[in-house]
């Protein structure tokens, strides 16, 4: 088999600077990240780019591996069997930084000895209006979700005390073990299997949670939603997720916006779009046009002979841009509409019109003329 292209993983050019992979390495592995990404190939998919990043990422692996196509220097060690990603957790050396980084930018924390479990996140959809997605909007939604057992304070024994420091571990909950891989042997730690990583041996469980140190409650968690959210965005409350099975940190509750369109307004992004159509004398002779607003109505001027599929800019009329003090444009595009049918009588009046404007009055209409003799 033949070896893979690290660079093409990653995305980058054979001439990459240190700087480029990295950059490249960290918005993949943010993508990919299984905690981050639940699609059933990101798995694959983050050990593949973790693959690729302990070679490039290391100028002497990366050198043996442009010379020999392997980060062993040596042609005939293949290079795909290179372990789950769980091996770069652990004592990987130059990934813990770039994990740290990746992880307090999320909110988690898991590296090394100092890992901690974060609980799931619980996800759910919310359909706003147009105008409480425009003008922001609270809700008290109910969840169903694991919070750390009051009565044990999450020990899972009986009044919180009835347990003893286990002796395998020390109370620490961690142990470590030597695994070799393809790049050397490394010392990795895990959760000790004697105490299930929770440090404590349980002398009698706690009745309420059974010994679980949490329980599924059901919780009404009052939520703002900020002005200017658009369909699709997610809110995110860090910590208002699942509580962790053991020590750790809570998940992170994931509200994903539908936001139901306007009856008459279109929008994109923090601009509104309105298609006008008015009758074909009104931009002819000008007038006044009432139009909506996001909560209210204007009254838009039309100039006397405007053409049709003018683009009107009404200023700040917009969405409320998320997050920031300020609005989008509301931009009106005015058509002309010509009636369905004309009576024979009207007709002759226009043929009069027609004959008494001249074609000579119209200048796109005489170039037109001009180009095609
Ligand atoms: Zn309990
Ligand atoms: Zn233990």
């Amino acid at each position: 088999m033949a070896n893979k292209d690290y660079y093409s993983i990653l995305g980058v050019d054979k001439s990459a600077s240190e700087d480029e992979i990295k950059s490249a390495y960290r918005r993949l592995a943010k993508k990919y990240h299984p905690d981050l990404n639940k699609t059933p190939e990101a798995a694959e998919k983050f050990k593949e780019i973790n693959e690729a990043y302990s070679v490039l990422g290391d100028p002497k692996k990366r050198s043996n591996y442009d010379q020999f196509g392997s980060a062993e220097g040596n042609p005939f060690s293949g290079s795909n069997g290179a372990g789950g990603f769980e091996d770069f957790f652990g004592g990987g050396g130059g990934f813990s930084d770039i994990f740290s980084d990746i992880f307090s930018a999320f909110g988690g924390g898991r590296s090394g000895a100092n890992a901690r479990e974060k609980g799931s996140d619980i996800n759910l959809s919310i359909n706003l209006s147009f105008e409480e997605a425009a003008f922001g909007v609270e809700k008290n939604i109910t969840i169903g979700k694991l919070e750390k057992c009051a009565s044990c304070q999450g020990s899972g024994a009986k009044n919180g005390k009835d347990f003893t420091i286990c002796p395998e571990c020390n109370g620490t909950g961690r142990v470590r073990f030597q695994q070799n891989t393809l790049f050397g042997t490394t010392i990795r730690e895990a959760g000790c299997p004697k105490c299930n990583a929770t440090g404590k041996i349980i002398k009698e469980k706690c009745p309420d949670c059974n010994g679980k140190g949490y329980q599924k409650v059901n919780r009404t968690i009052r939520i703002k939603f900020p002005a200017g959210m658009d369909n699709g965005q997610t809110l995110r409350m860090r910590g208002e997720g699942n509580a962790p099975t053991r020590n750790g940190i809570n998940g992170d509750l994931n509200i994903k916006v539908s936001v139901s369109p306007h009856k008459i307004l279109e929008r994109k992004g923090d601009d509104l779009y309105l298609d006008l159509y008015l009758p074909f004398t009104t931009l002819l002779l000008g007038g006044k046009v009432e139009i909506p607003l996001v909560n209210d109505k204007y009254l838009l001027t039309i100039p006397e002979l405007t053409a049709s599929g003018t683009v009107m800019r009404i200023k700040n009329k917009g969405m409320k841009r998320l997050n920031r003090d300020s609005y989008g444009d509301l931009l009106v595009t005015v058509k002309a509409e010509t009636p369905k049918s004309l009576d024979k009588q009207t007709k002759q009046k226009l043929q009069s019109l027609a004959e008494e404007i001249g074609d000579g009055a119209y200048t796109k209409y005489n170039n037109y003329l001009k180009k095609m003799k």
